[in-house]
């Protein structure tokens, strides 16, 4: 089974507090707790997985490293290769071990497991994401060990065929009725026992660096979208081909606009002497200074959409719309002189019998309706 995201697990959003982690696993903590549950294997389980995901986003370098690099950034046995393909072999075993696994059997050699996936968070701009551009990341990569060149045992030494399952890499365990075959627990599918490990790798036979890797993001590009560096991922075990590595987009918050797919959307505030009066107002758009006419008695809550102005997606052919959304302020801190006009202005407004105020009027005829 896939491992399951901790975030997930926990129930907690990406960017969730300590204290929310903390929160959200001592609650599955305290109903799964194998106490409360003697009996049911599943909520052991569950016990554990909450456990394990508590554990890694408790410590915030644990947590950084699977932000960028997903279940492969904190699993130790993940990422190793050769000796510790272990996590991956587990988890996807059954899959891959029919496809590269079923060969290598066949032969009597050792399982060949493709490596895991990478994942890594880019966060861009929402300028970055409108015009596309082009970065370098530096991602995880794994060289063959200097020192023993690959096989893990220490120079002089040599890898003996694992005891266990005699160099097939696989065992078959009786569970129940059936009879299921496993990853051999002591070579973990490599076929091979080392004895005598190298002290350069930990008997890996690979060293983790890192390496730079160009990526071209393409305009119109949008948050969680995923963008795939084929055989960039974690190397293959016994030979097997390398994972891919992904690079996922965030968008970073704007301070002015909000992304809705390849709308736009902002706020815009005016005095309400301009709302009375109207008139032309500056308004920013993504590509410059834009304008909008504001027609005479604009009411607070009207959108005015900017053609175009928006954002042209991958594989749009046309931009989406900007909407500004405007609302009208209230003046403050008036002056003696000022408010004396403004009473002038009310009082004028109460003359003449136009109706002035659309809204509250017709509000006020309703709540009397109401009371009669
Ligand atoms: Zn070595
Ligand atoms: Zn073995």
């Amino acid at each position: 089974m896939a491992k399951r995201d901790f975030y997930e697990i926990l129930g907690v959003a990406k960017n969730a507090s300590d204290d929310e982690i903390k929160k959200a696993y001592r609650k599955l903590a305290m109903k799964f707790h194998p106490d409360r549950n003697p009996d049911s294997k599943g909520a052991e389980e569950k016990f554990k997985e909450a456990k394990e995901a508590y554990e890694m986003l408790s410590d915030p370098d644990k947590r950084s490293a699977y932000d960028r690099f997903g279940h492969a950034g904190v699993d130790s046995n993940a990422g190793a290769g050769g000796m510790g393909g272990a996590g991956f072999a587990d988890a996807f075993g059954d899959i891959f071990g029919e496809i590269f696994g079923g060969a290598g059997r066949r032969g009597g050699g050792p399982q060949i497991y493709r490596g895991a996936d990478l994942k890594y968070t880019l966060d861009i701009s929402l300028e970055q994401a409108a015009s596309g551009f082009d970065t370098e990341i530096r991602v995880p990569s794994w060289e063959t060990c200097d020192t023993c060149h690959g096989s893990g045992a220490k120079p002089g030494t040599h890898p003996k065929t694992c005891h266990t399952c005699n160099g097939s890499g696989a065992v078959r365990m009786q569970q129940g009725f059936f009879s299921v075959q496993q990853t051999c627990p002591t070579c973990h599918g490599t076929g091979k026992e080392i004895t005598d490990p190298c002290g350069a790798c930990d008997g890996v036979g690979r060293t983790r660096k890192n390496k730079t890797l160009q990526v071209k993001i393409p305009a119109g590009i949008d948050d969680g979208m995923r963008i795939r560096s084929s055989g960039n991922g974690e190397p293959g075990v016994n030979g097997g081909p390398s994972g891919d590595l992904y690079v996922e987009i965030h968008l970073k918050p704007h301070g002015i606009f909000q992304r809705d797919g390849e709308d736009l959307h902002c706020e815009l505030t005016i005095p309400f002497t301009s709302a009375a009066l109207g008139g032309t107002l500056e308004v920013p758009t993504l590509a410059g200074k834009g304008e909008i006419t504001i027609p005479e008695g604009t009411q607070t809550g009207k959108i005015f959409r900017l053609r175009g102005k928006g954002i042209r997606g991958i594989r749009a052919s046309y931009p989406g719309d900007l909407y500004c959304h405007l609302s009208v302020e209230t003046p403050v801190r008036l002056t003696e002189e000022q408010k004396k006009i403004l009473r002038q202005f009310e009082a004028s407004l109460s003359q003449g019998g136009e109706k002035h105020s659309p809204q509250s009027e017709s509000w006020t005829d309703r709540v009397k309706n109401f009371f009669s």
